[in-house]
């Protein structure tokens, strides 16, 4: 029996995961499921699957956690203190898909528990990567990608050596808006952005699908994940997301790693690694799909990309800070407080203002300065968007 944790149970890479380990339960005992406002999600979950906690990410949700887990064995918790004991429970493996940097510091507890972290938390590499990295080495603890083109270039480095490694290309499905006028972009609604060409995915991934933030993140991601320079790390816009990315060596071969858009493939990979088991997922018929395209990303559609680079040159704590002003000015889009394009020129204020403010966080990399960094830059987008409103 595998003992397994699900942080981000309710979102939909938690449900991916709880399809593949429902169809073969009693392999696994499951240890902690959480979720955030959707309780009844979580609590039938919990019980169908008999997991020994359930943790719901807010305080104010626990009675309604408790109510709903009634009269069944499972323990009830909330808060984020809840997580990080639930992060602590002994696991052979845990699922990493909170959205947000809300997902950091419970996988940093996996990490020093010497335990194994599959990862679709990309935010936790792009704020505290090193960190990260280091935290996994003390303890002897494992990461395992679970972002599509992460666990994509991974399978295709499988006996490789890094050494050999040229350059690693991810694609990018161009998200909602890839054939608009891009003077069209400014006025993009809510709802425009919520909906994906080729992938189901949760609503903030969607958005910052179509305004490229999410690539921004995952070129940060394999940079860190892989110990490449960035110079060498390439994005090409895919409109089929069936390449999900592709590794260049020295010797000019290209390995591509082909499948359906669907998020079980990784999760189902990183579930078993080191081995390959049947996954229920859709097969690739070639010659029904008859082409494959790719071409540059478009640097006036797509800004958040650049934005990225310099968030690595730069490194530091300026992961911290461009997450969460992204994070920040989703909300405030979500919230129509902001236009689709204001998003990207918060983020670009932010990193300058806190490129100008020198000192003001200690600049070590620690799970401390990271909360801090992320708290202020989340205070300078409201700034921001308020100054604006006034
Ligand atoms: P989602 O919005 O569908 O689910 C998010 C989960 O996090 C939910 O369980 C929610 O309750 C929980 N949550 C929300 N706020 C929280 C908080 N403050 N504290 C603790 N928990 C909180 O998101 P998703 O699409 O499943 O994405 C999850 C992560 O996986 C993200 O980092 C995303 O970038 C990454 N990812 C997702 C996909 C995908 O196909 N959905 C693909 C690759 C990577
Ligand atoms: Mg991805």
């Amino acid at each position: 029996m595998r003992r397994i944790s699900i942080f981000g149970a309710t979102g939909s890479i938690g449900q991916n995961t709880i399809d593949l380990i429902g169809r073969e339960a009693s392999s696994y005992e499951v240890v902690a499921l959480t979720g955030g406002s959707n309780i009844r999600q979580l609590a039938n979950d919990a019980k169908r699957l008999g997991a020994k906690v359930a943790v719901t990410a807010f305080n104010e949700k626990l009675d309604d956690l408790r109510e709903a887990l009634a009269g069944s064995p499972v323990e009830a918790a909330a808060g984020p203190a809840a997580l990080i004991e639930a992060a602590a429970r002994p696991a052979d493996w845990v699922m990493s898909a909170i959205v947000g940097s809300a997902g950091l510091a419970p996988g940093i507890e996996v990490l020093r528990q010497g335990g194994t972290l599959a990862l679709a938390n990309k935010e936790t590499l792009v704020c505290a990567g090193q960190l990260v990295l280091d935290t996994a080495a003390r303890h002897g603890a494992r990461l395992l990608p679970v972002d599509s083109e992460h666990s994509a270039v991974f399978q295709a480095l499988v006996g490789e050596d890094m050494n050999a490694v040229e350059r690693i290309i991810i694609t990018a499905s161009g998200g909602a808006f890839r054939d608009w006028p891009v003077e069209s972009l400014a006025s993009a609604t809510v709802e425009q952005a919520s909906s994906h060409p080729n992938w189901d995915m949760g609503q903030r991934i969607t958005i910052d699908s179509a305004s490229m933030f999410n690539k921004a993140l995952e070129l940060i991601e394999t940079k860190e994940f892989f110990g490449i320079d960035p110079s060498r790390i390439e994005v090409v816009v895919h409109p089929e997301s069936i390449v999900h990315a592709l590794v260049g060596f020295c010797d000019g071969a290209v390995m591509a790693h082909l499948g359906a858009p669907d998020m079980r493939h990784a999760i189902g990979y990183a579930l078993h690694w080191p081995e390959r088991q049947d996954l229920p997922v859709p097969r690739l018929d070639l010659a029904k799909l008859g082409q494959l395209r790719f071409r540059d990303p478009d640097p006036d559609r797509y800004p958040a990309l650049r934005l990225a680079r310099e968030v690595m040159e730069r490194g530091g704590l300026s992961g911290a800070v461009f997450n969460a002003a992204k994070e920040r000015a989703l909300d405030h889009f979500i919230g129509r407080r902001i236009g689709f394009l204001d998003m990207t020129d918060a983020v670009a204020a932010v990193l300058d203002r806190f490129e100008g403010a020198d000192g003001l966080i200690d600049a070590s990399l620690t799970l401390d300065n990271v909360r801090k960094t992320d708290h202020l830059a989340r205070q300078w987008v409201d700034d921001a968007v308020l100054r604006r409103a006034g």
